[in-house]
């Protein structure tokens, strides 16, 4: 068993300076978001340093780094493990605050919203984009490895954008508890479009599982959806397992070798596995235009400028959170007492927070959309001419300006044991 070094995320481990923050120091404006442990506000800033600054506010029970000491050579402190994370390409972390068994995370506001966001309006991206993109994710991913860490989360909404149009992953490999729930395992619920089937057997993983994922969201990125999907989460699992990777005939030799050898199933042949790492991925053809320090300091213009028009701009963010019921609603007094504790003692709480909690904005994880197999946008016809192809139903001919979306896979249990020793069993 690896030595781990583990860090609680808490008000001590995390906050700097002497200021004590807590809820009376921010107003919470808007919804940002949603994921399987908790919610994201966009809050403001209203005493002690950084007075008038807007940050992001995640709400969760826990959460913890666990990082493998054995990738790192000495142990170290807390707050030496905290500074670690630090890099251009994954979210900054401010503050942190406990109260009511809950832990609040302060963090810098990606008001670029997802990635995502910006490859369902594109359809697909052209190869230069994705490259770019594809870049950064890689050296936030090197770098996290580099400090025993493994991401094991890639998945598009957990890419975003800051205002400048960089990456920024949304956390740092944190082992995070759900504020909803805290018995049930998280391990499988959202998206598992993204997961590396090792992770999906349960067979013991290691960096190598974050390459994968960067495969499956270059596929994503260049071809409409993930390289394996169905109708059922089941279906899905048994793909990623089993399933032979089909390549659209558009995508270049270079993208295409790349995308192969990240999507290995065996982790030992997966490009990135070896002791090199990210080195062995920066090295690939795909990424030969690339001049990695210009990318890692952010020298390189990116492909999209997210529009807005102030800090607060809350655009870039699904409607589904941000454009709530309006103020003065007749029934303002019906919030239930649970609704008005969960955001008592902060200084002021939107309206638009407000309602949201009354409609039953729990803490349950969104159902995310996904898209759906598109015909690529330069080739008016489904590229895709293997079987294996799941969605026949709807498929647009049209060249989509905006990608048709359906439901992405609203389950969010646990995969049944029984189903995954079964695939164990009878191997991959
Ligand atoms: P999961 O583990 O499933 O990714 P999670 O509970 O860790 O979920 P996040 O992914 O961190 O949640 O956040 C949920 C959503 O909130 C994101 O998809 C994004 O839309 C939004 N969000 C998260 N962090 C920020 C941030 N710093 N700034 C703006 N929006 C954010
Ligand atoms: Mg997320």
């Amino acid at each position: 068993i690896a030595q781990t070094e583990e860090v609680e995320l808490t008000s001590e481990s995390v906050n700097r300076d002497r200021e004590r923050v807590g809820p009376d120091c921010f107003e919470l404006l808007t919804v940002l978001g949603k994921g399987a442990y908790g919610k994201v506000f966009q809050v403001r800033k209203v005493q002690g340093a950084q007075t008038g600054r807007i940050f992001a506010m995640k709400v969760l029970k826990k959460a913890k780094i666990v990082c493998n000491a054995k990738d790192t050579a000495h142990t170290r402190a807390e707050r030496e493990i905290l500074e670690t994370v630090r890099h251009p390409f994954i979210v900054d972390l401010l503050y942190a605050f406990q109260t009511g068994g809950k832990l609040y995370l302060i963090l810098e506001c990606l008001s670029g919203g997802e990635l995502f966001m910006q490859l369902e309006k594109e359809g697909i991206f052209m190869e230069d984009t994705a490259c770019f993109y594809l870049g950064e994710i890689t050296l936030a991913l090197g770098h996290l490895h580099s400090n025993g860490i493994i991401y094991r989360d890639l998945k598009p909404e957990n890419i975003m954008l800051n205002h400048q149009g960089h990456i920024k992953l949304t956390d740092f490999g944190l082992c995070k508890e759900s504020i909803h729930d805290g018995s049930v395992t998280h391990t499988f619920c959202g998206t598992i479009e993204y997961m590396a089937p090792e992770i999906l057997t349960r067979s013991g993983h290691n960096r190598a599982v974050d390459w994968w994922s960067l495969g499956a969201l270059m596929y994503d990125m260049m071809t409409g959806s993930p390289p394996f999907t169905a109708e059922n989460r089941k279906k899905t699992i048994d793909k990623i397992l089993k399933c032979k990777l089909s390549l659209p005939p558009y995508l270049t030799i270079d993208a295409r070798d790349l995308v192969k050898k990240l999507l290995k199933k065996n982790p030992a042949q997966r490009l990135g596995s070896s002791k090199a790492d990210c080195a062995d991925i920066q090295k690939h053809a795909f990424f030969k235009h690339v001049i990695w320090d210009d990318l890692l300091h952010r020298r390189v213009e990116p492909p999209y400028k997210p529009q807005l028009q102030s800090d607060e701009d809350v655009s870039q963010f699904d409607t589904r959170f941000t454009r709530q019921t309006p103020v003065d609603s007749p029934d303002d007094t019906s919030l239930s007492h649970s609704a008005e504790l969960a955001f008592a003692g902060f200084t002021y709480v939107a309206p638009s927070v407000l309602e949201s909690l009354k409609e039953g904005f729990s803490f349950e994880p969104r159902a995310r959309n996904v898209r759906r197999h598109n015909s690529s946008p330069r080739t008016p016809i489904s590229p895709f001419k293997n079987k294996t192809r799941c969605f026949s139903s709807t498929f647009c001919r049209n060249v989509p300006k905006s990608r048709k979306v359906n439901k992405r896979q609203t389950e969010m249990r646990p995969v049944e044991s029984s189903y995954v020793s079964r695939m164990r069993s009878t191997g991959t």
